[in-house]
């Protein structure tokens, strides 16, 4: 998708105050000051993100280039320094995106914030789920604007239905009264697996009952509107939705993360779900005499190593548990069989003693040495005993795995 804005501005200042402020924040900006020029580059840019349209242009006073660029099915911001109220509410009804007053510094980053909004809704999908077909449209097509992909869903039942086959929706939006299944039932379904921080929900009624909004929220619900709704109203709740589930997922990341090489952290391997199904196996990795790395090739080539035997490991272990548990160790936590486990641990082995790594113009030759542990027992005990075996492998002459 594209990260291009165009902007429509005929005080030239400003124009170019925008021009730097959205190049800076990473946009591409093409720039007009009038109607004409606007037209010119609409006949030959189809690619878009958005455009910023002053409402007032000398060749254009009142408002033509937004229905022009509205006309070129392209999204709209107002950034204007027109503050009548019946302006204000005609152009809001044209379905432009948002009308911003041009009265401070301030009116500039919040159409930065929108346009880093916008850019990173295209991550997100939405699940509509009212029984109202002409809700569900209303609700997509607003959520169409601002580049959110929808599903959508008639009651709660086949809401839920849904929801487990597209594990990469991020918001629900939902109304209460429908058959089969209401709103609020549905939401404590969902909650008994995902919590508010992984899923985001907003309810919508159009009952007049006025403890609505309180037994949403108590239902698990992030946030409630009545409907109908104010257009302008929906679009902030659903941003501070989504910005909420962003820096909860970016905080997540951190925590549980390695920072290095992007496998999760120790923290992440202790908490996991897997609490001791009768299938878990652990192993533990090390790399063979990887102060060597360090001492011959520096820290950065150290790291360089680390990193490639961490991917590696994700090429062999795509849907398993791997951390990187500390230093140069790894722990790889498989649920099955134990000996298609270390089949799979020997060609990743084999792997690495194959695949030096790249870093700058040297090769940095690697052998790892794994351990893995061969009873049941807590993830301590396995680990344990995967750690012994390690051990045993070193001491055996490394590059190899060692289990009993
Ligand atoms: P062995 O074969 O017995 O495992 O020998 P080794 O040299 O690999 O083991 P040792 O534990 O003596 O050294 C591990 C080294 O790993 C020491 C430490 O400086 C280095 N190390 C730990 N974390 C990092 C890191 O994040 N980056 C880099 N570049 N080095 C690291
Ligand atoms: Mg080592
Ligand atoms: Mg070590």
């Amino acid at each position: 998708m594209s990260n291009r804005i165009l902007v429509v501005e005929d005080s030239r200042a400003f124009r170019n105050y925008l021009q730097q402020q959205l190049t800076q924040a990473g946009f591409e900006v093409l720039t007009a000051e009038s109607f004409t020029q606007a037209k010119q580059i609409l006949d030959t840019q189809q690619d878009l993100l958005c455009a910023v349209l002053d409402y007032c242009l000398p060749d254009a006073e009142n408002g033509e280039v937004i229905d022009l660029v509205l006309s070129h099915q392209h999204r709209v911001i107002v950034l204007t320094a027109m503050f009548q109220e019946d302006i204000r509410e005609k152009v809001i009804a044209k379905g432009v995106l948002d009308y911003i007053l041009k009265d401070s510094k301030a009116s500039v980053s919040y159409l930065l914030a929108l346009l880093t909004r916008l850019t990173n809704n295209q991550q997100h999908k939405c699940l509509v789920v009212d029984d109202s077909v002409t809700i569900r449209n209303l609700v997509t097509q607003l959520l169409d604007q601002q580049y959110i992909a929808t599903l959508q869903a008639e009651d709660g039942e086949q809401a839920l239905t849904i929801l487990e086959k597209n594990p990469d929706i991020t918001l629900v939006i939902t109304d209460h009264d429908m058959p089969n299944k209401d709103g609020i039932n549905m939401i404590r379904d969902i909650r008994q697996s995902q919590n508010k921080n992984q899923l985001a929900i907003l309810g919508l009624s159009g009952s007049d009952d006025h403890t609505m909004t309180a037994r949403f929220l108590k239902a698990g619900a992030n946030d409630f509107l009545y409907k109908p709704f104010n257009q302008e109203e929906f679009f902030c709740r659903v941003h501070q939705l989504l910005d909420m589930k962003e820096a909860t997922d970016a905080l997540y990341k951190m925590a549980n993360e390695d920072a290095l090489t992007g496998l999760w952290n120790r923290r992440f391997l202790f908490n996991q779900p897997c609490g001791g199904c009768s299938q878990r196996h652990v192993a533990m990795l090390d790399i063979d005499f990887f102060k060597q790395v360090n001492d011959t090739y520096g820290h950065d080539g150290g790291d360089a190593a680390l990193v490639m035997i961490a991917n590696i490991l994700k090429i062999y272990f795509p849907d398993d548990v791997v951390a990187r548990f500390g230093g140069e160790e790894f722990c790889i936590q498989v649920c099955g069989d134990l000996n298609e486990f270390i089949t799979r641990l020997e060609h990743m082995r084999e792997r690495v003693e194959k695949t030096p790594t790249q870093y700058k113009e040297q090769q940095i030759k690697l052998t790892v040495s794994i351990g893995v542990s061969n009873k049941m027992g807590t993830l301590s005990q396995q680990i344990k005993i995967a750690d012994d075996h390690l051990y045993q492998a070193k001491a055996n002459g490394r590059n190899q795995t060692v289990i009993q």
